[in-house]
């Protein structure tokens, strides 16, 4: 046993032990779902990251930012859409704000970030249904996701955002992994991955090659799959801070279900199975979205003077 634990497996069960405590001394509350997250990443690291790529995404589309300095064009069209995905936003942060004052009031210790955020939104002229909320508050929407969330009649126009609700569940999803810092878990996540297949890559100095390379495999199968549970977590938890966000800017909340009910079509019924996935499956969704409505809707009707069932 002692020269055991001189040898690799001793350099193996030091680094692993350690790496444990690593992990569960970085552990984090999330205050909008009561989970616990691993976290390594400052806030204001993260921060300075999101404005980094947002800069970066943003002057690889160019012209196609519509309305910025380097925009192709800015007609009247265009000056529209920019403005309501601006009115949307401002409506979700002032709703962010508010939702962080509300858990820190009900004694939640967290940092709070939505009224430190330097919200900016922009629009991308693009056929990918897409959009993303870096953290900082930086938003980006794709022109592509707007007949998704807009009258869903198989073409783009301007007629998509004449109801803004369904693209407000959208932004408020995204949003909310930024309030919730998933980049920031995601990239600690992956350190830890690398930190640990170091220390196994060490502990198997004396195996064969054939040995070596299955272990590495299982590792590397353990590491992703560990991965692919926290990020359907994330957009689980997205999807709820996102609903909390909708009811405090009065957009209807009933709205989320039959968003995400279009998203999951747009796969083409070819989606993978739930594990393989990070998108957690439509069932998943809608049976989450079913428990969180009620409240969800006597919300809203409490504090926007609504009538909705
Ligand atoms: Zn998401």
């Amino acid at each position: 046993m002692g020269n055991l634990l001189r040898g690799r497996l001793g350099i193996l069960l030091v680094g692993l032990i350690g790496l444990a405590v690593y992990w569960f001394s970085n552990q984090q509350e999330v205050p909008f779902t009561g989970r616990s997250q691993f976290n390594t990443m400052s806030i204001e690291d993260s921060v300075r990251l999101g404005a980094q790529s947002y800069v970066q995404i943003l002057q690889q589309e160019g012209g196609n930012v519509l309305c910025s300095r380097a925009a192709r064009s800015c007609d009247i069209n265009e000056r529209e859409l920019v403005r309501t995905v601006n009115e949307i936003g401002a409506r979700l942060q002032v709703a962010a704000v508010q939702l962080e004052e509300e858990l820190l009031s009900q004694g939640y210790s967290f940092t709070p970030v939505a009224s430190e955020f330097e919200w900016t939104y922009n629009v991308v002229a693009s056929n990918q249904p897409n959009a993303f909320c870096l953290p900082g508050g930086y938003v980006a929407v794709y022109t592509g996701i707007l007949d998704i969330t807009g009258n869903y009649d198989g073409q783009v126009n301007m007629a998509d955002i004449d109801d803004v609700d369904k693209l407000a569940v959208v932004m408020g999803h995204e949003i909310g992994h930024a309030l919730a810092h998933h980049g920031a878990e995601r990239m600690s996540q992956q350190q830890i991955v690398q930190m640990g297949s170091l220390a196994v890559g060490l502990g198997m100095g004396d195996m064969s090659a054939a040995q070596r390379q299955g272990v590495m495999q299982a590792f590397g199968m353990a590491a992703q799959g560990g991965i692919l549970k926290f990020s359907r977590e994330h957009e689980t938890e997205a999807d709820k801070i996102g609903l909390d966000l909708l009811v405090r800017a009065c957009f209807d909340p009933r709205e989320a279900p039959e968003l995400w009910e279009r998203m999951g079509e747009q796969g083409g019924g070819q989606r993978p199975p739930e594990w393989m996935s990070t998108h957690p499956a439509s069932e998943t969704r809608a049976e989450n979205f079913r428990r969180w409505m009620p409240d969800a809707i006597a919300e809203y009707n409490r504090r926007c003077d609504g009538n909705i069932r």
